[in-house]
């Protein structure tokens, strides 16, 4: 066959069910392949490919190289599927697929695993995170300090619960976290750090924050999978009639937004600047974006339940900014943005909230935060 023609057969190739989507990330319409593996990949993925080196994976342009009748022949032979059911055999639920909204570290580990490490060919490849027990040290920022240090964190499945230990030696953990109120966020810009996890919790009537990494970002994603393992699991205990895919929802959620935004006090006085995070139906807004407790906590609920949000903001200055209202059955929040996208931004995440229908656990964080807001008040009264 001409090359012409190779590229014709790739071209009706990358049509096909499986091929029209990333092998990796399942990101549409890839341009790339591996000619070994026999799968098609976006840019991005064929990124991490080529660097697990040419013994593992021989990346190629589908539209820029050249291509020989034998490797168009194995494309045709294996494709996305045929690859995906041999290297995501024992792919387990609560893993991790990235896709192109994900951080670096999620998507390199995940390739990593599947084709260097081969952990979903092999069920005892997952003991790092598929046990009932995990036990390491991590890299832990300090609670009002900027230093990190090395601390001792303990993960049991049976008790539910993450615990880290300030001395190594002591027998009480300084801190041990419900894995039900437990979000996983990976941060790396955020934190300067490509391995960068922040972990995030209710505990005494607010959130806290930690900030945590390890030098091998596959230790930490294993850590990050650990955590998301056990709570699969534990859900799966809770609720046995529901399907597999639909328990491994949001085991952990990215931040729906992130970003610096200027606050109206609730008196009018001028814009505080304060780092906003959008974590689920979760609105913080803290001092610093890696302060361990944030200033206040707003629940965004639904639509029917009186929340909204609007362009513009009353008696905001045209030269304040880009402002926009959070208005929620208590009070506005006139919050404004630093510039156009920057408000595009916060206002599609939202809406995006608004629009969707409470879960019993949402309805569960408003109680938990509404009595959090009455019981401060009360504090302000007396
Ligand atoms: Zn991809």
């Amino acid at each position: 066959m001409g090359s012409t023609r190779n590229k014709e057969v790739l071209i009706d190739l990358l049509q096909r069910e499986g091929n029209n989507v990333c092998a990796d990330c399942r990101d549409e319409e890839p341009e790339w392949a591996s000619c070994n593996l026999g799968i098609f990949l976006c840019q991005v993925c064929a990124g991490i490919h080529r660097g697990l080196g040419t013994d593992i994976s021989r990346v190629k342009s589908t539209r820029l190289d050249n291509w020989d009748d034998d490797q168009v022949k194995r494309m045709a032979e294996i494709g996305n599927e045929v690859a995906n059911s041999k290297y995501e055999r024992f792919l387990p639920m609560f893993y991790k697929r990235p896709t192109k909204e994900d951080v670096d570290i999620v998507r390199q580990q995940f390739i990593k695993a599947k084709y260097q490490r081969l952990e979903f060919c092999n069920i005892d490849k997952q003991a790092s995170y598929n046990s009932p027990t995990k036990e390491g040290h991590l890299l832990k920022k300090g609670k009002y300090k900027t230093k990190f240090q090395s601390r001792k964190f303990i993960l049991t499945r049976q008790d539910n619960k993450i615990k880290y230990y300030n001395k190594e030696s002591a027998k009480q953990p300084k801190e041990d976290i419900e894995l039900d109120d437990l979000n996983a966020v990976f941060v790396p810009e955020k934190m300067g750090n490509p391995n960068g996890l922040q972990l995030t919790y209710l505990k005494d009537g607010t959130t806290r924050n930690l900030f945590v990494y390890h030098e091998s970002a596959q230790e930490i994603v294993s850590w990050y999978t650990a955590i998301r393992a056990a709570k699969f699991e534990r859900r799966k205990v809770a609720f046995p009639d529901r399907e597999d895919s639909e328990l491994a929802k949001d085991l952990t959620t990215n931040f729906y937004c992130e970003g610096y935004l200027h606050k109206m006090g609730p008196n009018n006085e001028p814009y505080k600047k304060r780092w906003f995070t959008l974590d689920r139906r979760k609105m913080s807004y803290l001092e610093e974006p890696m302060s361990p407790f944030p200033k206040g906590e707003v629940f965004i609920g639904h639509q029917d339940g009186g929340y909204s949000v609007d362009i513009g903001g009353p008696d905001v200055k045209s030269n304040q900014g880009f402002p926009f209202t959070q208005k929620t059955p208590e009070r506005l929040y006139i919050l404004c943005a630093e510039s156009h996208d920057d408000r595009e931004r916060w206002i599609m995440a939202l809406k995006k909230i608004i629009d969707t229908p409470l879960t019993p656990q949402d309805t569960r964080l408003a109680t938990y935060l509404s009595s959090k807001r009455k019981s401060s008040f009360k504090l302000k009264m007396n």
